[in-house]
């Protein structure tokens, strides 16, 4: 019973007067106890409430260990290298993109001569009237083929031409062949530049086996083929 009382007061922060008045026992005899217990909460208080070694208790937490940082590093690095790679693959799916598209309207406008030849008649003047076509003479068979893309308006029978061809192209050029010896496309067919249309012939009112080749431009007007072709890097020879 006295020793739960010295605790209580020691832990209520009384002094050792108080503690003789309580007890009624000289102070002599508790005062090394006392001082014992006040040394001991010093201590125990010193140890819970101190500061204590910033090292010792943050230390571990703060400094990252440095595999765990080299990891990180390296997958960083593996993450931008994808980013690289994916970015390189798209610019170049981009880059055959663009030429594959470049290469269709090439494709699209390309022009070349409806057949290869002697130019015997050139357009213009001839013989106190208009020529509103260019002569190619070759030998009956040789293919005639269309200059561009387009669709056939006419194959058959043509006066003065015997037989003819004519196709309207994409701009609204229409271009026709006529003597020919035959056909070999059917009218609403939808030709390719390069594609043979026809053979050259003898028919009708000519001098000999050749292609009149007209070139008749959106308007309607009859322009003068070789320029036409010339302009469009197609050449007759
Ligand atoms: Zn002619």
């Amino acid at each position: 019973m006295r020793a739960v009382v010295v605790l209580l007061s020691v832990a209520a922060g009384a002094g050792s007067a108080a503690l003789q008045l309580l007890t009624g026992l000289p102070p002599t005899q508790h005062e090394p106890r006392i001082n014992l217990l006040a040394a001991d909460l010093d201590s125990d208080v010193s140890t819970t409430t101190g500061t204590g070694g910033p090292t010792a208790s943050s230390g571990p937490l703060l400094i990252p260990t440095p595999s765990r940082s080299a990891r990180d590093e390296a997958r960083q690095l593996e993450m931008a290298e994808q980013v690289r790679k994916d970015r390189i693959a798209r610019e170049e799916a981009e880059r055959q993109r663009r030429a594959r598209e470049a290469a269709e309207e090439k494709a699209r406008h390309r022009v070349v001569a409806p057949v290869q030849g002697t130019i015997t008649s050139n357009y213009g003047p001839r013989w106190g009237t208009t020529h509103y076509g260019l002569d190619i003479a070759n030998v009956i068979g040789t293919p005639i083929v269309a200059p561009m893309r387009g669709v056939v308006l006419d194959a058959g029978p043509a006066s003065g031409f015997g037989l003819w061809v004519r196709i309207q192209h994409e701009d609204g050029t229409i271009t026709v062949y006529g003597h020919i010896n035959s056909y070999a496309v059917s009218v609403g067919q939808e030709v390719e530049a390069g594609e043979v249309i026809a053979e050259v012939g003898n028919k009708g009112y000519s001098t000999g086996p050749h292609l009149h080749f007209e070139v008749w431009d959106p308007a309607g007007l009859k322009v003068d083929p070789l320029a036409w072709l010339q302009e469009r890097g197609a050449n007759v020879g």
